[in-house]
């Protein structure tokens, strides 16, 4: 098995809600609920699930932009959960984040050329005289001119401003992206042309990604292997190739029957997903897909299901569902 470059262990992360008497107990909004993954070095991870799953929390809390509750996150073996200041910050550089909507992450009173030079000039990247030269192979490198250094965000389409938040991202030369719903506000056309950047980027430079979406026809296009998260709990884990051909989770085969097929514009045959995700201050008890789940059982909403292995040698495939536990699969003989 390869090294991992990313190791995350029971990560939790909890917000303390305010609001209430003095005296009323405590609340908790359980975002992420203890998750554990790992990622090799120029891998792709998808990590799909419906708005409200945690997923943008999860993407946060590794790189410690919100502090987790409990876990721990490793990078190249280093524990990032235990760092702080300098080493934290030299630690982070090797991770950066891409977001949904790159005009708000791209500050607007600051010309392309500044924005790029930013991360230079505080990582102490080159030498001032270099780092000229480094911006513009940063925006050739995402298919952009130097007539983009003097301009403003605002003078750029939407897949213009993704390419300079990339760009933006590759500057202090990362070993891992966090893409969080990178591609979700643009069109179809413009979408393909990125994960392509993404994809090419990937092949020159060794990237790891960790590509967070809520669409899984764009996860299965860029990712080795796809992490379904609910809830603020991963409900399966496999690779792209494994996971759609034999979906296991009740969950994760609604949300491929709920895409699309490319030539009908059909969905899937099986029963939809009915209701919106739970609140997380309160998730449900047992397992936290019953309330929607069309095969839940009384033991569903007592027991919380354990991880089962169901893939075979070298390939592994991992899921929580009673139905794939064979010391409870006499619940749903019937
Ligand atoms: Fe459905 Fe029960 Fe499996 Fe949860 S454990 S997904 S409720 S069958």
């Amino acid at each position: 098995m390869t090294t991992a470059l990313l190791e995350v262990r029971g990560l939790v992360k909890h917000y303390r809600l305010r609001g209430g008497w003095p005296w009323s107990p405590a609340r908790w909004l359980r975002a992420v609920d203890g998750v554990s993954f790992e990622l090799a070095a120029g891998e792709t991870l998808g990590l799909v699930g419906e708005s409200g799953c945690g997923k943008s929390t999860l993407g946060r809390a590794l790189l410690r932009l919100v502090e987790p509750t409990a876990g721990e996150v490793r990078l190249n073996g280093e524990s990032l959960t235990a760092l702080d200041g300098r080493a934290l910050t030299a630690q982070r550089k090797h991770v950066q984040m891409i977001f949904q909507d790159p005009y708000a992450s791209l500050p607007p009173r600051r010309t392309v050329e500044q924005i790029l030079r930013e991360p230079l000039d505080w990582h102490r990247i080159g030498t001032p005289a270099s780092r000229a030269g480094r911006v513009g192979e940063l925006l050739a490198r995402v298919g952009l001119g130097p007539s983009a250094l003097p301009r403003y965000p605002h003078a750029f389409s939407g897949g213009q401003r993704q390419r300079i938040g990339i760009a933006r991202a590759l500057a202090v030369e990362p070993q891992l992206i966090i893409a969080d719903e990178a591609v979700s506000a643009l069109d179809v056309s413009v979408q393909s042309q990125i994960l392509n950047l993404l994809a090419d980027l990937q092949q020159e430079l060794g990237l790891a990604y960790l590509f967070i979406a809520h669409d899984l026809a764009v996860v299965q296009h860029i990712s080795d292997r796809v992490a379904v998260m609910y809830l603020g709990e991963i409900v399966e884990q496999a690779s792209s190739r494994r996971l759609y051909a034999q979906p296991a989770h009740p969950y994760t085969r609604a949300l491929i029957d709920a895409v699309p097929r490319p030539a009908s514009g059909h969905r899937g045959h099986r029963a939809p997903l009915v209701g919106e995700v739970p609140s997380p201050v309160e998730p449900p008890s047992g397992c936290r897909f019953h309330t929607r789940c069309p095969h839940a059982r009384p033991i569903c909403r007592s027991m919380a299901p354990r991880e089962i292995e169901l893939g075979t040698a070298g390939e592994s495939h991992r899921v929580r569902c009673h139905l794939h536990d064979p010391e409870i699969d006499e619940h749903f003989d019937d």
